[in-house]
C-alpha cells in the first residue's frame, strides 16, 4: 500500500485522525500549492509540513526563528523514524559539515535552518544542489513589521522565494498575524496567490467579560471574591509601578500575589515564575514582560487592568487562561483615561508616522470590542477571519445583553459622509465633516461644505463619533485602509444599515450621552 497523509500520520505519530483543517492543508501542500496556515500555538502546525515533507520527493526546508527548539523538534522527528538535522550557530564546524554532507547525499527528508544563514553564499550554493518538496517558514509574521514580533532576519526570504525553483510549494505558518500582517507576509514572501487556512481560535472555555469602571481595583477584588477566592491567575497592568502596587494591595487583603516585570532583578523574576508555577493559587501581577512560553495549564482566569494594546495582544494574554479545557474567564476593566494614556504612548514612541497609524488603527479596533453591544467572541474571532456563529452564549454580551441606544440615524450619516467625500477620508476628517469644523480648511477647499452631511452631525460631540466610526469598522461595516491613510471605505455590510433594514445599537455606558436618548435593550 503506497504512503497516504493518515498512514503516515498512524506509523510515524500515532495519532488516528487530523486536527481542524489539517487534512486539507496537507492535500493542498503535496498538491504543490502555497498556503498560508494561521492557527494557535499548540494545535498542530508542524505536521502540515512535516507530513509533505515525507510525501514529496526531495527535502524539506523549514526556517523557524527559534534556535533553543530546533534541537528538540529535530530530536522528536528522529525518534519518530523520522531523518532530519537543523543548521544553525550552536553546531561546531565539524557537526555542521557533517548535516551538510547527509544533505547533499539526499538523506534528509526536513532540514531546519535558522534565517541569518540563508541568503549566504555558502547556503545558497548547498540549496541549489539539492532537490527541495518543500519550504515552510514557521513564525511566518517576523516577515512583516506590522506583526508584533519583526525580524530583520527574515527579510531574507523575500530574495529567496525568486532564487528558488518557482514549482516548490512555500507554506508560511503563525499563530497570531491578523489582515494587515498576512497581507504583508503575502507581499514579502511573494504568496499574492497562496490559499489561506485559518482555524482553530476560539478557546471556548473563556468567558469574555470588559468593562468601564471607575473604581477598576475594587471591581477586581469584587470579581476575584466571587469567582476565584483561591485560584491561580494573571493581572495585567500598563506599568511597572502598577504591578507593584496592585500586588502589595492584593497581599494586605489577603491574596499571595506576586509582581513580575521587566525592572525587577532575574533571580527575583525566576523565582516569581516557578512560585506561580508550582504553589497553588499563586496571583501574578505582571507587565506584557510576563507570559511568554509560560504553560500553566491550570490559570484560572486573566484580568487587565489596563487595556492592551491590541485585539492581537489581549487575545494571546487571555489565552494564557483555561490551558486546560476547564472553564476561565478573560476580565478587562478600561477607562477614558487609560485610553488617552495608550493614545499618549503612541504619539510619543519613536516610531514613523506609518508605524504610528497603524498602531492607532490597532489600538482603535480593541476600543471598538470593548465598546461592542455584540458577541465579544465573534468579534474576537472574526478579527483574525475564524468564522462562528453570531453569538456564543458565553460572553458578557450575550448573557446579560448591555443597556443600548439606537445609533442607526447617525451610523447612517456617518457612512453617507465617508461616500459622500469619495472613499478618501479617515475618520477625524470625516467627523469634522459632521461637526461642521470651521478650523479644517480642507472642508471648504474640497467643496465638502456643499455636501448634505455637511454639519448634520452637531447633535453629538466628536468622541461619541469616533465611537460610532469605531464600532462601523469592528462591526465590518466600512474598512479602514492603512495604505491610504487610514481612509474609510463602505463594505457590502454597510447597505442594511445604511437602507434602514437594520439598526445599529450602541452602549449607553461606554460614552456619556449628551442627547436625551431612549434606553432600549437588544
Ligand atoms: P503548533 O506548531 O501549532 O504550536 P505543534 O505542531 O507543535 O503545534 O503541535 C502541538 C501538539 O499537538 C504536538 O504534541 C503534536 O504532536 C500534537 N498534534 C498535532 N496534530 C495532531 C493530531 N492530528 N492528533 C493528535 N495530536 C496532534
Ligand atoms: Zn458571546
Amino acid at each position: 500500500m503506497s504512503a497516504t497523509p493518515l498512514t503516515l500520520l498512524r506509523q510515524h505519530f500515532g495519532y488516528h485522525s487530523f486536527r481542524g483543517q489539517q487534512a486539507a492543508i496537507l492535500a493542498h501542500v503535496c498538491a504543490g500549492g502555497d498556503a498560508i496556515v494561521l492557527m494557535p500555538t499548540g494545535s498542530g502546525k508542524s505536521l502540515c509540513y512535516q507530513l509533505p515533507a515525507l510525501l514529496r520527493p526531495g527535502t524539506a526546508i523549514v526556517i523557524s526563528p527559534l534556535i533553543a527548539l530546533m534541537q528538540n523538534q529535530v530530536d522528536a522527528l528522529r525518534q519518530a523514524g523520522i531523518r532530519a538535522a537543523f543548521l544553525n550557530s550552536s553546531l561546531t564546524p565539524t557537526q555542521a559539515r557533517a548535516v551538510e554532507h547527509a544533505f547533499i547525499q539526499q538523506q534528509l527528508d526536513l532540514l531546519y535552518l535558522a534565517p541569518e544563514r540563508i541568503l549566504t553564499e555558502h547556503t545558497l550554493t548547498l540549496l541549489k544542489k539539492v532537490p527541495l518538496s518543500l519550504v515552510a517558514i514557521d513564525e511566518a509574521h517576523c516577515v512583516s513589521q506590522w506583526g508584533h514580533d519583526f525580524r530583520p532576519d527574515y527579510l531574507q526570504l523575500e530574495q529567496l522565494r525568486s532564487l528558488l525553483p518557482l514549482h516548490i510549494p512555500w507554506l508560511a505558518l503563525t499563530a497570531t498575524a491578523d489582515e494587515l500582517t498576512r497581507l504583508d507576509i503575502r507581499q514579502r514572501l511573494g504568496l499574492q496567490t497562496a490559499q489561506l487556512f485559518i482555524s482553530g481560535f476560539d478557546r471556548p472555555n473563556i468567558h469574555y467579560q470588559i468593562h468601564q469602571y471607575s473604581n477598576a481595583r475594587s471591581q477586581l477584588w469584587r470579581f476575584l471574591n466571587t469567582h476565584h477566592s483561591n485560584h491561580a491567575g494573571i493581572v495585567y497592568c500598563l506599568s511597572r509601578k502598577k504591578t507593584e502596587d496592585v500586588a502589595t494591595w492584593l497581599t494586605e487583603h489577603g491574596r499571595c500575589a506576586l509582581p513580575y516585570h521587566a525592572g525587577l532583578s532575574t533571580i527575583m523574576r525566576s523565582q516569581h515564575q516557578a512560585r506561580f508555577l508550582q504553589e497553588d493559587g499563586i496571583i501574578i501581577v505582571a507587565t506584557i514582560a510576563f507570559g511568554m512560553g509560560i504553560d500553566k495549564p491550570d490559570v484560572r482566569f486573566v484580568a487587565h487592568l489596563d487595556l492592551p494594546k491590541s485585539i492581537e495582544a489581549y487575545y494571546q494574554e487571555t489565552g494564557r487562561a483555561g490551558r486546560d479545557g476547564q472553564p476561565a474567564d478573560a476580565w478587562l476593566s478600561y477607562s477614558t483615561y487609560g485610553i488617552s494614556l495608550l493614545r499618549k504612548f503612541i504619539e510619543d514612541s519613536h516610531a514613523d508616522e506609518q508605524q504610528k497609524q497603524i498602531e492607532r488603527g490597532k489600538l482603535d479596533t480593541l476600543i471598538g470590542l470593548c465598546e461592542a453591544t455584540t458577541c465579544r467572541r465573534h468579534i474576537l474571532l472574526s478579527y483574525f477571519g475564524d468564522n462562528t456563529p453570531p453569538t456564543c452564549g458565553y460572553c458578557d454580551n450575550c448573557q446579560n445583553p448591555p443597556q443600548t441606544w439606537d445609533a442607526t440615524l447617525p451610523a447612517q450619516q456617518a457612512l453617507s459622509a465617508v461616500h459622500r467625500t469619495g472613499s478618501r477620508f479617515g475618520v477625524n476628517y470625516l467627523i469634522d465633516v459632521l461637526c461642521a469644523n470651521d478650523k479644517e480648511p480642507r472642508i471648504e477647499q474640497y467643496g465638502h461644505h456643499q455636501l448634505k452631511v455637511y454639519g448634520l452631525g452637531r447633535d453629538l460631540d466628536p468622541q461619541q463619533w469616533r465611537s460610532i466610526f469605531r464600532q462601523l469598522i469592528v462591526r465590518g461595516l466600512v474598512k479602514v485602509d492603512v495604505t491610504q491613510h487610514n481612509s474609510l471605505h463602505l463594505t457590502e455590510k454597510a447597505r442594511p444599515v445604511l437602507r434602514g433594514e437594520q439598526a445599529l445599537l450602541l452602549r449607553q455606558d461606554s460614552l456619556p450621552i449628551k442627547s436625551k436618548r431612549q434606553p432600549r435593550r437588544e
